[in-house]
């Protein structure tokens, strides 16, 4: 892995207990896909990795090329074919304070590989996932990619507790999104997904998946969504750098359509994955 300049095994790499991303969670992450050895989007998740830092008054710890530098040296020491490339810049370390720290305090720059056999080939993506649906119960800046996952990993286990693979978080009666993915609802050939704000991360693989849809002709919708609306649709499905598209046939053990993958969400799958594997750096 990397640590701040240096490429280490594992099982030496260390940071500071003073870390304000250990104690405040003062830190934003990313999060890029591996398909044949090779990034996929990395253009993207440098860009909003730079908005989320520039929203917590952070400067980018190197330039892009620099970060693709590392992540590719990463990729090949690590003989990753498919997997992911995780990416986490703290504030650095310093005495506990809310305050933050000087301006000149060495940010903290983490990465490491995951390798991910089946990612693209995904047995998951055949039978669809089942969601359940609770409040969103986060903070109101949703859009910054900060690592306060704690309630996202509540929803994780809450839908464990009943049997189903993740949650889809409501608010005002409207879905916001999966605890780690953006959500999507299809009625007859248009596709519905929340609008862009500070209530839902700007998924990148949202962005591409929009763009592949209306590139196919198919009609897109940027509205917030009811759960009532979601469970009549004719099908719903989530995106994100690791799952892609990924078809949803549960909300709340209530089959959507027919329970089965539906035309759309397989067909997205098909085109971003076409188009992710031949546009990867
Ligand atoms: N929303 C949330 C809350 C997420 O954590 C993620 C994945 N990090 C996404 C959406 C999907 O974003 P992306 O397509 O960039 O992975």
């Amino acid at each position: 892995m990397y640590v701040n300049g240096d490429y280490l095994p594992e099982d030496r790499a260390t940071v500071s207990v003073f870390d304000r991303g250990f104690l405040f969670a003062d830190a934003v992450y990313e999060v890029t896909s591996v398909l044949d050895g090779r990034l996929l989007d990395f253009a993207g998740h440098a860009a909003r990795l730079e908005r989320s830092l520039n929203e917590l008054g952070m400067p980018m710890p190197m330039d892009r090329d620099a970060l693709l530098d590392v992540h590719r040296r990463l990729v090949d020491e690590n003989g990753i074919d498919e997997g992911l490339v995780y990416l986490q810049v703290t504030r650095g370390a310093a005495d506990r304070d809310f305050a933050y720290p000087d301006a000149d305090t060495p940010q903290t720059v983490v990465l490491f590989t995951q390798a991910k056999p089946g990612l693209a080939d995904n047995p998951k993506a055949r039978e669809g996932i089942a969601v359940v649906t609770i409040p969103d119960q986060r903070w109101g800046r949703r859009d910054i990619k900060t690592v306060q996952l704690l309630y996202p990993s509540m929803g994780k286990m809450a839908a464990k507790a009943e049997g189903a693979d993740d949650a889809w978080m409501v608010e005002d009666g409207a879905v916001t999104e999966g605890t780690s993915n953006n959500a999507y609802i299809v009625r007859g050939d248009t596709i519905i997904t929340r609008q862009l704000g500070h209530k839902i991360l700007h998924g990148i693989t949202r962005k591409a998946v929009l763009r592949l849809a209306r590139e196919a002709q198919m009609k897109v919708e940027e509205r917030a969504f009811t759960v009532d609306e979601a469970r009549g649709a004719d099908e719903a499905f989530v995106t994100s750098a690791s799952s892609f598209v990924m078809p949803v046939v549960r909300i709340d053990g209530q089959p959507i359509g027919d329970g089965r993958p539906g035309r759309v969400a397989t067909r997205l799958r098909e085109i971003y994955l076409d188009e992710a594997r031949h546009t990867a750096i």
